[in-house]
């Protein structure tokens, strides 16, 4: 079976961009299933034009439709995947042990009032595109594109309010996956308040004891 890294965490933890690093370091593919799902929609493939038609209707893509395209998006004799955004589910986490060999789940843990914090001070330019954040990655000038001086938004999704339900929805689904993982011993949970680099360091470092 093939080798499997999960990634789990809230918008705003940083988790893509560890699962990034991870792959990057050890040639593993990092799948994440957002980006799966917007490359076979602009594909058009038959799964693409499945897919679109799913979330058209505005209800969310039934597992197996997840585990087909999963499947028809691996390379070739890979060392193993690094998911991002997958499992959502108790079914995906069991499809997910069944068919790889899982070896671990990292969980970059952060509080619903830090994601809160996180998310809604996300901004990107509403010309170029460009992704600010009013913490960590502020305008020289307020509400302002550094770049092309167009004018810094909230993304359409980030409501406040679409914002507090995606957190509520995060933490009620991950409590049962992370109980899961932590029972089959598969669990690290790292502190998402540390450092990028520090936190890439702590996970190579589990990684080469695995
Ligand atoms: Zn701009």
């Amino acid at each position: 079976m093939t080798n499997a890294i999960v990634f789990l965490g809230i918008q705003g933890s940083g988790k893509g961009t560890q699962a990034k690093l991870l792959a990057e370091w050890t040639g593993y593919q990092h799948v994440n299933i957002g980006d799966l799902f917007r490359e076979q929609i602009a594909s058009q493939s038959e799964i693409g034009q499945l897919v679109k038609s799913i979330i058209a209707r505005g209800d969310l893509v039934d597992d197996d439709t997840v585990f087909k395209l999963i499947s028809s998006s691996l390379q070739p004799s890979i060392a193993g995947i690094i998911f991002d955004g997958f499992p959502r589910n108790r079914a995906q986490a069991k499809f997910l042990m069944a068919n790889y060999k899982l070896q671990r789940v990292y969980y970059l843990s952060l509080g619903q009032a830090e994601a809160l914090k996180r998310i809604t001070s996300r901004r990107v330019c509403s010309s170029c595109g460009e992704n600010y954040n009013l913490i960590s990655r502020t305008p020289k000038l307020e509400g302002i594109c550094d770049l092309c001086g167009g004018e810094l938004k909230q993304r359409g999704d980030d409501s406040d309010a679409a914002i507090a339900q995606r957190v509520k929805e995060f933490y009620a689904q991950t409590y049962s996956l992370k109980k899961l993982f932590a029972d089959s011993g598969l669990l690290l949970s790292i502190p998402a308040s540390k450092g990028i680099v520090e936190i890439s360091e702590d996970i190579k470092e589990d990684f080469n004891s695995l």
